[in-house]
């Protein structure tokens, strides 16, 4: 059995001397009411780096020298809990671990049938719902309206996207390459796409892109992008601070505009927002991101990453950039 363990709290972007692995050589049984799973996906998500500093924050940090857990498909090994048979698959928050014993409490369980395993960590599982209820719930979208989202290729910007189309958005993306600004075009059916690594003026590229201006911003990252929308917002816009990338690694306060006059003078409301603020959402809005995605009018992409010791590597990249679409890791 492997496990990885928080080793340190990253100063400035993660590296590896930040996990430690650890091998054991047991067999696990399940006792009474208990379930061993294996580990067959892990989830690697940017707010992973915020439960790794010891900051105050709406989920509490992880403990060093304990593993990590983040969101996981397992499948079920052995069973001694009613509720579960041998063979069945499971998703949940669990440890970096390749095989581990579970009550069975906080677990769901998926069915690889009717949709692969590894979408219940993205388009129909955490990010998804990020995607939908942040942008339903705060957006507040209207058909004819003008969405923008940053970090519009991974895995929550690519559903956003979707969403806002399938609801009669006109849709902007912002991303780091040209692949993935055509991949939003050809794949996602967004109407433009703008690469925030290459443009010269991207407060510019905004304005020709949205020229009846900016309704919605859905925000994945933060910083001088988000900065640059603000110049285009329109009165009543709302934004959706979902996330913010582009600073999670910083160690300084980052050197941001001021918002309150782009808020001030378009009466326009910015939120915060945390997927779970929403929980009671969930199974509606499971439902429609299924029905979606059966009825072809959602796509979605993941990056794979394969074997258990890489998973701080995969984890690492999502700041590089790497992934389009959900990473997620397979064992
Ligand atoms: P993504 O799949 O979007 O992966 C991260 C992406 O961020 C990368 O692919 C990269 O794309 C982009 N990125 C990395 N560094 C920077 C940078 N310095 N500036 C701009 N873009 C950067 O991850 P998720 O979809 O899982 O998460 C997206 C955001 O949503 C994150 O900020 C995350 O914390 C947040 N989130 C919030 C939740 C909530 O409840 N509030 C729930 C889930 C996610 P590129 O090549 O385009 O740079």
């Amino acid at each position: 059995i492997q496990t990885i363990l928080l080793k340190n709290r990253p100063k400035g972007s993660p590296t590896h001397s930040d996990f430690e692995f650890v091998k054991e050589d047991t067999t696990l049984t399940p006792k009474e009411g208990e379930i061993l799973l294996d580990t067959v996906y892990v989830s690697v998500d940017p707010y992973l780096r915020g439960r790794m500093s010891d900051a105050k924050s709406y989920a509490a940090p992880f403990e060093l020298n304990k593993p990590i857990y983040s969101g996981v498909v397992a499948k079920v090994t052995a069973s001694k809990n009613d509720n579960f048979k041998e063979g069945e698959f499971v998703m949940g928050m669990l440890d970096w671990k390749t095989q581990q014993i579970s009550s069975g409490k906080g677990l769901m369980k998926v069915d690889g049938e009717k949709a692969p395993l590894s979408a219940y960590l993205g388009v129909l599982g955490m990010t998804g719902l990020t995607a939908y209820l942040g942008l339903t719930q705060i957006g507040k979208p209207k058909a004819g309206e003008t969405l923008i989202v940053s970090g519009a290729a991974g895995a929550v910007g690519s559903v956003v996207g979707q969403i806002a189309k399938n609801l009669g958005l006109k849709v902007i993306g912002i991303a780091g390459t040209d692949e993935k600004v055509e991949l939003l075009k050809s794949k996602f059916g967004f109407d433009s796409g703008i690469n925030y690594n290459t443009t010269e003026d991207i407060k510019a590229d905004i304005a020709k892109a949205a020229p009846n201006g900016i309704d919605i911003y859905f925000d994945n990252v933060g910083g001088s992008i988000s900065d640059a929308v603000l110049f285009n917002i329109n009165q009543f816009a709302r934004i959706i601070n979902c996330g913010a990338i582009s600073v999670y690694n910083n160690t300084e306060l980052p050197k941001s505009i001021s918002v309150q006059p782009f808020l001030v003078k378009n009466s326009a409301l910015m939120q915060g927002f945390i997927v779970s603020d929403f929980e009671e959402k969930f199974p509606e809005a499971m439902q429609q991101l299924a029905e979606w995605l059966a009825a072809g009018k959602l796509a979605y992409s993941e990056t794979v990453v394969e074997g258990f010791e890489n998973i701080p590597q995969a984890f690492m990249d999502l700041f590089e950039g790497k992934n389009t679409g959900k990473m997620v890791v397979k064992i």
